[in-house]
């Protein structure tokens, strides 16, 4: 069991489970969340609640974030009662996906005060959380990277890209783009399929032997979509904000990504019919309404 408590800020689907790992292996752990439930939901698992950003890193000198997007990460990194007035803090290792001049921008201010900001966005989604089998992306001067690495592991495995910061978060956007990209088009080639009378299950199990398998088709098809659940556990606004992100990223860089922006122009789509919450897998619901017939199949 270790002494000196570790901080985490935004304990929602990812982060609850991740706190939940980190004590399991022994850490104690303080935490601050805006939503009530979830503060509940980690004071039962044995999490210290705090009062603010501020009081968490008054308390411990690593402080993990996993927030919904970049103005919430800069107002908590950087903004009153946030990161930047605690007194103990001497590391910031964040997990959220914010696009990399967010990145930069807090990791400049924090240094200032002489706080090093870990750029840490992870992929694996709830399972991962729960597991601890994320793929963790990391970019930190490299004596930093040598103090973090053992506890990141408790997440699942990580990959030191380089020292400067934003550049996990571009390796997460295209990561996220591509996730975006297969869960898109496979909805149309799925729906193609049930609709010219094809079993949505036995699809699967060929497209899973063959060429066109993909992170949809081998996961959030069987578990969300075949049942009807849409539960994956990913809000389509955040891969929205993350192909947003990608594209105005690789657009500033000289990048064309006219796939990209039709996937993007999807998730669009998918917010406005279902909301922000809804489930990532929602985007095969679209296309389900549009073409009039449903992927569907008992568990
Ligand atoms: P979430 O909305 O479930 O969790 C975010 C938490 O942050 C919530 O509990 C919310 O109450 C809290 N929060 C919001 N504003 C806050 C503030 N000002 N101060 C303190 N807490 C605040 O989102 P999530 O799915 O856990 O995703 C978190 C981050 O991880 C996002 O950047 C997302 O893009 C990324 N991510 C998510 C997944 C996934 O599968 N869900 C996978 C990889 C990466």
């Amino acid at each position: 069991m270790s002494a000196e408590p570790v901080g985490f800020v935004g304990v929602g689907r990812m982060g609850g489970p991740m706190t939940q790992r980190l004590l399991k292996a022994g850490y104690r752990l303080c935490v601050y969340d805006v939503s009530r439930d979830a503060m509940a939901e980690a004071e039962r698992g044995g999490a210290a609640v705090l009062a603010s950003p501020a009081a968490v890193a008054d308390a411990a000198e690593t402080v993990f974030l996993s927030l919904p997007n970049p103005n919430i990460v800069q107002a908590v990194a950087t903004g009153t009662q946030g990161l930047i007035e605690g007194k103990r803090v001497k590391r910031v290792v964040d997990f959220s996906t914010i696009g990399p001049r967010t990145a930069k921008i807090v990791a400049e201010s924090l240094g200032g005060r002489d706080i090093a900001y870990i750029d840490a966005p992870v992929s694996g989604g709830l399972k991962g959380a729960r597991e601890g089998t994320l793929a963790v992306m990391v970019s930190c001067p490299k004596p930093v990277y040598a103090h973090v690495e053992d506890i990141l592991k408790t997440f699942g495995k990580p990959f030191h890209l380089g020292e400067g910061a934003g550049q996990a978060q571009v390796m997460k956007l295209a990561n996220n783009l591509l996730a975006a990209a297969a869960m898109a088009v496979s909805s149309e080639a799925m729906v193609m399929g049930v609709k010219a009378g094809l079993d949505p299950k036995v699809m699967l199990d060929v497209i899973n032997s063959s060429t066109g398998r993909n992170s949809a088709t081998q996961d959030k098809f069987p578990r969300s979509v075949l049942p009807g659940t849409f539960d994956f556990g990913f809000a389509i606004g955040l891969s929205y904000k993350d192909v947003r992100l990608c594209i105005d990223e690789a657009e500033s860089m000289g990048v064309p990504m006219v796939v990209g922006a039709a996937v993007r122009q999807m998730l669009a789509v998918t917010q406005a019919l279902y909301g922000a919450d809804s489930d990532f897998t929602s985007i095969c619901r679209v296309i389900e309404t549009w073409a009039d017939a449903e992927v569907r199949s008992p568990r």
